[in-house]
């Protein structure tokens, strides 16, 4: 093969090549200019000789460092450009900027100096690396930060917090009843809603306030520099209100609401779990409280809040508390009194009695109550065959009832509706000679689907007890 031909072939070869392939000359004008040169910058070949290269696909902000750089390389030799993979922003015929790589070489004969680059469009490249950066911080779904993020961005929140004079909120919101939601639309329509949600949340925040989706319909929200704990209880009721206007999927008949519970860090030693333990624990607070409504708690509750949440009910725990230290000192009816409301306090029930069952009838004889209006008081009766505990006892009713609302026969009694009584359990009080004394009762004017065995079995143990003192 000839010279003639051997280099013919091998310009070929590089107008041909996959990766955009620019020669340029000592003053910077355009030698060489392949198919895929023209494709990625839409400058045709002949429009591209003998043009100024930067010209033609540098971006006009960085001619001036292009040109220095260019300049102090011919004079010095000097250049990190050179022989190396680098990537930069170039531009298109267009006016669109792009990133590209390019690697170039120089090539120097006798008062010739070429500089050739072998140049790819990156875009896509650049677009799934952005989507993989967004993904391992991001939510998929709503688009607002992640669980790993959050867990990250917490601790150096709470750290900025420390150095400052001010304290942190935060929130930790959970939709109400977000599962009748996905059971009467449609799992798709749950998914549109979440969106929204979380778009209708960031709305309400600043720029700055980090909301994060941390599980199915559990968002956190990190707001720093909080004056005051009604700054944090503002902001909570403008979520409320805002979910509150309705307009959900762009219809009229949709109801969102969410319970929201809120935690203050004032830069005191404690971590971020259990900053996170007790706005979890606030939230439940609100849940138990009605809903669609906030609950704060202070650095104060921490310590009793944690031991709750992480021991809840029990058996053992209970067993430890200051409560029942209390009520061993007691005797008599105060024993039962402070029983009664120890074990009410721990299974954050509204309302606890132990009733005495005489001549057909269910008489209170202790009651303890979260609010000051309880709806029964001592020494009041009633029909015991109208009655939870008589229906509990004959297995009409379960011991533990989650939410009275989704059983026939607990919606057949009027009580239910009339109270109302939502969560509640029941358990006989046996006395030594195996009759039954009467019952041991609470019961919650709100479901509560936390309540389980472990809560069953420390009543029937704390029966027991109360049996012995009658
Ligand atoms: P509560 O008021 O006590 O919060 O009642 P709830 O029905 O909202 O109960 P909970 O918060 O425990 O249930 C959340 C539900 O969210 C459970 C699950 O069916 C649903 N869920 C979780 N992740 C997704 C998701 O990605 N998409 C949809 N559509 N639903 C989800
Ligand atoms: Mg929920």
């Amino acid at each position: 093969m000839t010279d003639e031909n051997q280099e013919q072939r091998l310009r070929n070869i590089l107008f041909n090549s996959l990766d955009a392939f620019v020669g340029v000359d000592h003053n910077g004008l355009v030698t060489e200019w392949n198919q895929q040169a023209a494709n990625i910058f839409g400058w045709s070949y002949d429009e591209a000789i003998g043009q100024n290269m930067a010209e033609i696909i540098i971006p006009e902000r960085l001619r001036d460092a292009h040109q220095q750089g260019m300049q102090r390389f011919l004079q010095s030799g000097h250049t990190e450009m050179l022989n190396r993979r680098i990537q930069l922003e170039a531009k298109r015929k267009t006016g669109e900027e792009f990133p590209i790589e390019m690697a170039i070489t120089y090539i120097s004969n006798a008062d010739t100096h070429e500089f050739y680059a072998f140049i790819q469009d990156i875009s896509s490249r650049k677009i799934e690396e952005q989507k993989l950066r967004f993904l391992a911080s991001n939510d998929p779904l709503t688009g607002v930060r992640n669980r790993s993020y959050f867990n990250t961005n917490l601790p150096e929140a709470m750290a900025r917090s420390r150095r400052s004079d001010k304290s942190l909120a935060l929130m930790y919101l959970d939709i109400d009843h977000f599962k009748s939601i996905n059971d009467s639309l449609g799992h798709e329509a749950g998914d549109s809603l979440l969106k929204e949600f979380a778009t209708r949340l960031k709305a309400t925040l600043r720029e700055a306030d980090i909301v994060s989706r941390i599980g199915g319909d559990e968002f956190t929200v990190i707001i720093e520099g909080v004056y005051s704990e009604e700054d944090a209880s503002k902001v909570a009721s403008n979520i409320i209100q805002e979910l509150n206007k309705g307009g959900w999927l762009g219809t009229s008949d949709l109801k969102i609401t969410t319970s929201i519970g809120i935690a203050i860090y004032d830069g005191r030693a404690i971590d971020a779990d259990k900053l996170v333990a007790l706005a979890d624990k606030a939230m439940y607070k609100a849940k138990h409280s009605g809903r669609n409504n906030f609950k704060l708690l202070r650095f104060e509750d921490i310590e009793t809040s944690i031991e709750e949440k992480s021991h809840p009910r029990d058996p053992a725990s209970i067993m430890n508390t200051q409560n029942l230290l209390s009520i061993q000192h007691n005797s008599g009816d105060n024993f039962l009194q402070n029983t009664l409301s120890a074990l009410r306090r721990h299974l954050d029930m509204d309302v606890a009695f132990i009733s005495h069952f005489h001549d057909g009838v269910r008489e209170f004889r202790f009651v303890d109550s979260k609010d000051l209006n309880p709806p029964i008081a001592v020494g009041g009766s009633g029909s015991l065959e109208d009655s939870y505990c008589q229906r509990v006892i004959d297995g009409r009713l379960p011991e533990i009832i989650n939410d009275a609302f989704e059983l026939p026969e607990a919606m057949s009694m009027e009580v239910t509706a009339l109270v109302p009584v939502r969560a509640h359990m029941s358990v006989p009080i046996k006395l030594s000679d195996g009759k039954i004394y009467g019952t041991f009762c609470c019961f919650s004017y709100t479901p509560d689907q936390t309540l389980n065995e472990r809560d069953i079995s420390i009543m029937h143990v704390f029966a027991d007890l109360i049996a012995q003192h009658l």
